[in-house]
Parts: C-alpha cells; structure tokens; sequence
C-alpha cells in the first residue's frame, strides 16, 4: 500500500449494518509498539517497513474498537460515519 502523509485511513463496514467506520493512524503519533498489530482479533493491521501501524485488510474489521482503546499512544481512531449523515 502506498502511504503519504502523516494519516493512514481505511473503511470498513458490517455486513449487517450500513454505518461506516473509517480506521484513522496517526502515523507521526504511532511509537510501532505493535500492540493493536498483536491483538487484532482479526489481522488487519501489521508493522510497515517504516515499523509504522498500518491497515493490510480493512475488510475484515469487525470494529470492536480494540486497537484504539489500547494503543498507549492514541494513534488509532475508529470514526463512525452513520447512514444519512456526511
Ligand atoms: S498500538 Fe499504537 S503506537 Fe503501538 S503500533 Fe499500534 S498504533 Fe502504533
Ligand atoms: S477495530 Fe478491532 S478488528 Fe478492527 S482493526 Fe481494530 S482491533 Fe482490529
């Protein structure tokens, strides 16, 4: 995947729901402690050669909302964008 900037973004949404959720890394924030990287239940995200967090697979997301309440740094931002709204 080809990163610019200092913001990496991907969206997924639940089969089951027409909400969107974009996955927002602040890169310049993110120490690559690989914690979120670790415990993704589902493999999203993985380690950059930058060893930056960074979203491999955002179709698998179920949103649990692990990676942000647990990166120490408050790089990752899960931003939900409801049906109707812009
Ligand atoms: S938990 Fe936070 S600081 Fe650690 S690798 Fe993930 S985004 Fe970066
Ligand atoms: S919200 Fe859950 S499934 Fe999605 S990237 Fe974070 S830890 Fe993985």
């Amino acid at each position: 995947m080809t990163i610019s900037g200092e913001s990496l973004k991907a969206t997924s949404q639940k089969k089951s729901s027409k909400n969107k959720i974009f996955i927002e890394i602040r890169r310049d924030w993110c120490k690559g402690c690989g914690i979120c990287v670790a415990f993704c239940p589902k493999k999203v995200l993985e380690l950059d050669e930058h060893e930056k967090s960074s979203i491999s697979n955002p179709e698998a997301c179920t949103q649990c909302g692990f990676c942000e309440l647990h990166c120490p740094d408050m790089a990752i931002e899960l931003i939900l964008i409801q049906e109707g709204t812009k």
